[in-house]
């Protein structure tokens, strides 16, 4: 497996590998770029089918990081982590203390936080072992629910703020009896769900669990899809809320939704995919900026900020948006084009 001549490699500063044999963990840390700040993003634990993929995830995963805080106007850089194994079967605790070891390794070139598979109280865990954590506390919640460390309702209210930009830009309208099909009802798709119900959305989802499904189906009247179909809905929306490569060879071409907008990282299975939503006439709001309400929060939690600035920085991804939108329709180039060239100027 080739690090350097990988496609995805992008000028990353740092990839580390890490085994550690008494805990069986097996881990990856890409920082990506330290340009503005030290490179801060989430550790994810999947069960990846071979290192290539995981490898392959760290990597664009660090890359968008660095592209999202810089776009979010934020003084971090960009960094990942993923963890090889199954959260539900092969996580315990002193896997996640010795992960603690390995962000301690990169002696604050990386900063840890939650992503898919782990939690507030693994990066607890972690920081047993080092300092370079973030995520597990919060000195206020913006929305009223538990403050807990956790990022998902942040980033649950930014995608949502980015979902009413993109459908005021396209129907020139509010969310009221707009369909909108969530993929992935995880912690932050069924947060997002709340927020669109109460918005006066009509919703479908998705999701190869059922826990989530099932919630979403009994407080905000969704009807459950199956997964293979959700992307293929005749709807006005559809907010992929699960892993990456929502968008694909596969269903670029049989998408009705008119705008795709969600909180999953690296959405577009290859840059091409942002062209051809283009060409096929479907608005798309470039993933690191509309799900950036994380990042955002952690940002705010760690320095001399208050629950309003949290507020008001979250509420400036719809405005953030709109102009991406605009100077995308005025340029002609794909929407996910243009946000790289205006992050691009910001950290290089
Ligand atoms: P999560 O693990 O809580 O939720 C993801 C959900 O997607 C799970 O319920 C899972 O069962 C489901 N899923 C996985 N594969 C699926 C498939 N093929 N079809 C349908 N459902 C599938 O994770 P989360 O924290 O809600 O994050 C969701 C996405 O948003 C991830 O891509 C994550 O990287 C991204 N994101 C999360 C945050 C955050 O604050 N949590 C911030 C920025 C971006």
């Amino acid at each position: 497996m080739s690090v350097f001549d990988h496609r995805e490699f992008a000028e990353h500063e740092q990839v580390s590998f890490y085994h550690d044999k008494a805990t069986g963990l097996k881990a990856i840390i890409a920082v990506h770029n330290t340009n503005l700040g030290p490179g801060l993003g989430g550790c994810r634990m999947w069960n990846y089918a071979n290192s290539e993929e995981a490898l392959t995830d760290v990597l664009r995963l660090s890359r968008g990081m660095t592209y999202k805080a810089a776009m979010a106007g934020l003084a971090q850089g960009g960094g990942k982590a993923v963890i090889f194994g199954d959260p539900r079967k092969d996580k315990t605790p002193d896997m996640m203390r010795e992960m603690g070891h390995f962000v301690d390794t990169l002696k604050g070139n990386y900063i840890t936080a939650e992503d898919s598979g782990i939690a507030v109280s693994d990066i607890l865990l972690m920081s047993e072992n080092t300092k370079h954590v973030s995520g597990t506390f919060s000195k206020y919640s913006f929305d009223g629910s538990i403050a807990d460390g956790n990022p998902a309702p942040a980033t649950a209210y930014g995608v949502f703020a980015g979902i009413k930009a993109a459908v005021k830009h396209v129907y020139q309208s509010d969310l009221q009896g707009k369909k909108v099909a969530i993929k992935g009802v995880g912690h932050v798709g069924i947060r997002l769900a709340e927020h669109l119900y109460n918005a006066g959305a009509k919703l479908y989802v998705a999701d190869i669990f059922p826990s989530g499904v099932n919630q979403a189906v009994a407080e905000f009247g969704a009807i459950e899809v199956s997964v293979d179909q959700i992307d293929l809905l005749d709807v006005d929306v559809f907010a992929p809320c699960a892993l990456g490569n929502a968008i694909n060879h596969q269903n670029i071409d049989h998408l009705k939704a008119r705008i795709v907008a969600g909180a999953a990282n690296n959405q577009l299975a290859s840059d091409e995919m942002g062209v051809k939503l283009t060409n096929n006439g479907i608005l798309y709001a470039p993933d690191y900026v509309i799900n950036a309400g994380g990042i955002i929060d952690i940002y705010h939690q760690r320095s001399d900020s208050n629950v309003d600035k949290l507020r008001q920085h979250l509420n400036q991804i719809g405005e953030t948006l709109r102009t991406i939108f605009v100077e995308a329709e005025e340029s002609g180039l794909a929407t996910a084009k243009v946000a790289d060239s205006i992050a691009e100027l910001k950290f290089k």
